[in-house]
């Protein structure tokens, strides 16, 4: 049976123990960041880490984040820093921010997909850090959530997907960003987004002067593709969805109001709540803060109201808006208007 401990109000050393000595002996535990909750194992351990892809129902060839508690776990993991990563990492570690880097072999060849790289992070968050400093291990961990459905910010989301199927479930109430890590691969000398983030391209600007956006943030990837997360259905509530947008605020009410078919939900901004006659609307909030932390659980939700179209409001691809639009591109299968 799952064993739920809550760090809610404050981190309990005896059970924080107990889920290190866990994830060190091979089980899994589900553990909370800044950015969205971890399945996490011992990312050391081959046949631990072969639970992860098992329980999320996985795909082999997309690769997991190990995360660290400090630079001091580096070193063993990773070879050849040039003093551009260690700049990026001096900037934004910890925080939500991945950076690829060429791994060693200890690493096992699941966790990296059989690439030669490996995507690290340092989470901010004080219960993951304290985690993984006292696990004393490296944690390869993924979003938790089953492959394909969005990405587990609270622990109500969590327990109904994972529930018996790991050891520990740390609850650490829901998390800040709501978005996962902003993941970085130096290309050519230059930072390439391969995933956004809460990190923008302009955060990366100010410290390196330079940024790049994947080719694929906002299209379906096809072919080989430099990061294979990028392959698959992604994000996804159970229902048919469609996202819109329009930098005009009164087109896109017009667009979104024309697309209304019966039972239709909306997840859109709480200035539009009274503006659509639709079956149901939910408020993702105002801001892209408070879009990027609730969006993922606003798409299971609407989902357990069973309608037949769900309409999604879109932002403008600029700043965190590069990455909610990233991630809702993909929920929506690719149903994408925008005039
Ligand atoms: P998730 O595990 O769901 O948080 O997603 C992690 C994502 O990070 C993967 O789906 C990849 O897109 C990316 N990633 C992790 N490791 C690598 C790597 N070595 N090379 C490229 N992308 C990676
Ligand atoms: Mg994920």
């Amino acid at each position: 049976m799952t064993k739920i401990f809550d760090f809610k109000k404050e981190i309990n050393s005896e059970e924080l123990k107990q889920a290190a000595k866990s994830i060190r002996n091979g089980n899994l535990v589900i553990f909370p960041t800044e950015t969205v909750y971890g399945i996490g194992a011992n990312a050391l351990n081959y046949k631990a880490v072969d639970n992860i892809f098992l329980a999320k129902g996985r795909a082999n060839d997309n690769p997991l984040i190990v995360h660290i508690a400090d630079f001091d776990m580096l070193d063993d993991l990773v070879d050849n820093i040039s003093p551009l990563e260690k700049k990026l990492m001096d900037a934004f570690m910890p925080g939500p921010f991945t950076l690829i880097l060429k791994k060693k072999d200890i690493i096992p060849n699941n966790v990296s997909a059989n690439l030669d790289t490996v995507g690290i992070r340092m989470p901010a968050n004080k219960i993951a850090h304290d985690f993984i400093k006292e696990a004393n291990i490296p944690i390869a961990a993924p979003s938790a959530n089953i492959s394909s459905r969005p990405s587990g910010t609270n622990i109500e989301d969590i327990k109904e997907e994972f529930n018996n199927k790991v050891d520990i479930i740390i609850d650490g109430g829901d998390t800040s960003v709501g978005l996962e890590s902003t993941v970085v691969k130096v290309i050519d000398g230059v930072p390439t987004i391969l995933r956004p983030g809460k990190i923008t391209p302009e955060d990366i600007i100010e410290i390196i002067g330079i940024c790049k956006l994947s080719d694929n943030l906002f299209k379906k990837a096809d072919g080989i593709v430099e990061s294979p997360g990028m392959k698959y259905k992604h994000y996804a509530p159970n229902n048919k969805c469609i996202l819109i947008y329009s930098e005009d605020e009164n087109k896109l009410i017009d667009l979104v109001q024309k697309n209304i078919k019966s039972k239709t939900l909306i997840i859109g901004n709480e200035k539009h709540k009274d503006k659509y006659d639709s079956y149901k609307y939910l408020s993702y909030g105002i801001t892209l803060d408070d879009i990027s932390h609730n969006i993922f659980s606003l798409l299971r939700k609407a989902d357990k109201y069973e309608p037949d179209l769900i309409i999604i409001e879109g932002v403008k691809k600029e700043g965190l808006g590069i990455a909610i639009m990233n991630r809702l591109i993909r929920a929506s299968s690719y149903n994408y208007i925008e005039e």
